[in-house]
């Protein structure tokens, strides 16, 4: 007879190769949060629309700074890579933030106020 990963009680059960007692089994079941599937699913699509979204952006800021080549840059050129430069900055702290909730959620089952 094996004994539980988690308790060291003697059992029969094993979930992926793994041996767990049904007590044990029964706990980590009660720690997901209901709904776990749904919020985990929302947060990993956060995260590829983000990614969408700052790839975009550094495109737009790569054509944009691409478009003055030499010389000085015409005036609205300027405004128009401090514009490209400014969503690309916001695109990538929008990525880091959708990383941080799927983070959090999956490591300290913290669900985002948003998503409660
Ligand atoms: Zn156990």
């Amino acid at each position: 007879m094996a004994r539980c990963v988690t308790c060291g009680s003697t059992t029969e059960l094993f979930v992926s190769g793994v041996a767990q007692c049904e007590a044990c089994l029964d706990k980590a079941a009660e720690a997901v949060p209901p709904g776990a599937e749904r919020i985990c699913r929302i947060l990993k699509n956060d995260i590829v629309v983000a990614k969408n979204r700052a790839k975009a952006a550094s495109a737009e800021f790569d054509l944009v700074t691409k478009e003055s080549p030499s010389g000085l840059p015409h005036p609205d050129g300027v405004l128009r890579v401090r514009i490209a430069s400014r969503a690309y900055a916001q695109a990538r702290q929008d990525l880091q933030i959708a990383i941080r909730r799927l983070n959090g959620f999956v490591v300290n089952n913290t669900i985002p106020d948003d998503l409660a």
